[in-house]
């Protein structure tokens, strides 16, 4: 049965100190504010203060992990079950989306190009652009969202949601260049030639990690981060054996079980999922299997070739077992992700650390004059209300940045 999310929100006690906002919110969402103005029917009042402390707020509602969130700080979850936080949010969110009237300050005369198209760059493009600032967005695909298109499968987060950020974009006057890829044709540097008065790189991390292990190019062998982005693109067979166990891993074998594979294992390198535990209990729901303690030897085109790690009681590594062959169609590495070096090495003046993430300062400021940065492409691979605030805050220096250039 579906939420009621009028009895829930007549569950929230108001707190004096809102954990749920404090402790829970890495946004700082003011939960409790949002229930009182939705219970005392403002709804549009609730939904244009969470798109201004969250512009991301809708996408948040669906894919925070809000039980290690708002919802396991919730006072309720003492006792009993915590407010369902995260469908309230959704439901005012979602009905505001589309009633949204965004206002802009008067021109300020100043242009900002936005590299990506990820909750880090959507946030400081809609920022700026209500600030008065000309912005464009580049980005390499053809639609926008970035991870939350193509790494989140749509059974999780619906793209229709993410093309009602279009037509936000559109009423703010936000130019979108798509299939567009700095650091190609276009550099970086041109980007100031042609009279843009600051940039910001989102570009996120989509280089996949390998394990460095013999096998790694063989056809039945693939990367989650590139499966993901097209899953149609790819036959995988009916035994599918993924490599990982975070929450790439998980949503790969989600995925490979709502396109007909029939058998399909995580193998995890520790002892329990590095994923967070609703996702892994959902996948148990849909039937992947998972088996902890696989260390992998090589790929075959038979399956990986995978040994058994063992520990003891306080997880430390006491032993690893000969390597066996674990028959699969296809196997997929879920190890992590490292950012793409195309406008690092493109541009004059941009440093990065020893993980290929692009050095800030305090307030996002890169080491090139003029060009900011924020979210995974600086913090390694995250979260969406993460970069979300992040990227806010950036946006606020770039403003500083804007406002004190000539
Ligand atoms: C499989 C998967 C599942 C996830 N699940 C969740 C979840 O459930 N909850 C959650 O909160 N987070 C989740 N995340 C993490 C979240 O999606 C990311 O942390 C977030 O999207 C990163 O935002 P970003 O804006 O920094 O980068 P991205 O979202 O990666 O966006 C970067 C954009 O830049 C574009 N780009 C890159 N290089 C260039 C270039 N040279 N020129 C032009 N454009 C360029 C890319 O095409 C992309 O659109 C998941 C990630 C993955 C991979």
């Amino acid at each position: 049965m579906a939420i009621h999310v009028i009895n829930e929100s007549k569950r929230c006690l108001q707190c004096k100190k809102p954990l749920c906002r404090l402790k829970g919110c890495p946004a700082q969402t003011n939960v409790p504010e949002m229930i009182r103005l939705f219970l005392n029917g403002n709804i549009n009042e609730a939904g244009s203060m969470l798109f201004e402390n969250n512009p991301m707020s809708v996408i948040c509602s669906l894919v925070c992990d809000h039980e290690a969130q708002c919802e396991g700080n919730c006072i309720q979850g003492r006792k009993g079950a915590p407010v369902q936080i995260s469908s309230i949010e959704h439901y005012i969110s979602d009905i505001y989306l589309d009633r949204i009237a965004l206002t802009c300050a008067p021109k300020t005369g100043k242009s900002v190009a936005v590299i990506g198209s990820g909750p880090a760059g959507l946030t400081v493009a809609i920022k700026l652009a209500q600030k008065g600032h000309e912005v464009t967005i580049f980005e390499r695909k053809s639609k926008i969202g970035g991870m939350m298109r193509y790494g989140i499968p749509a059974f999780r987060l619906p793209h229709t949601v993410l093309a009602r950020y279009q037509k936000v974009l559109t009423e703010l006057g936000i130019h979108f260049r798509p299939n567009t890829t700095i650091g190609g044709v276009i550099a970086l540097d041109r980007l100031f030639d042609d009279g843009y008065d600051a940039i910001f790189i989102g570009s996120g991390v989509w280089r996949a990690r390998g394990l460095g292990v013999k096998g790694e190019s063989l056809g039945n062998c693939h990367y989650a981060v590139d499966y993901l982005q097209n899953p149609d693109a790819y036959n995988l067979g009916d035994r599918v054996a993924i490599i990982g166990s975070g929450n790439s891993a998980i949503d790969a074998a989600r995925t490979a079980i709502r396109k007909g594979s029939r058998f399909v294992t995580i193998y995890g390198r520790s002892a329990k999922a590095r994923a967070s535990r609703r996702e892994f209990e959902y996948a148990q729901a849909d039937g992947v299997e998972f088996e902890f303690g696989k260390g992998v030897h090589s790929i075959t085109k038979d399956g990986p070739m995978l040994f058994d790690r063992h520990f003891d009681e306080e997880g430390n590594l006491t032993s690893e077992d000969e390597p066996v062959l674990t028959p699969a169609d296809s196997t997929i590495i879920a190890v992590s992700q490292a950012p793409k070096d195309k406008i690092v090495r493109s541009t004059t003046g941009l440093t990065v650390n020893d993980r290929g993430l692009i050095n800030v300062d305090e307030t996002g400021a890169t080491t090139r004059k003029g060009v900011f940065s924020a979210g995974d492409v600086v913090m390694g691979p995250g979260n969406v209300v993460t970069v979300m605030r992040e990227a806010k805050r950036v946006a606020e220096a770039m403003e500083t940045f804007l406002m004190e250039c000539d």
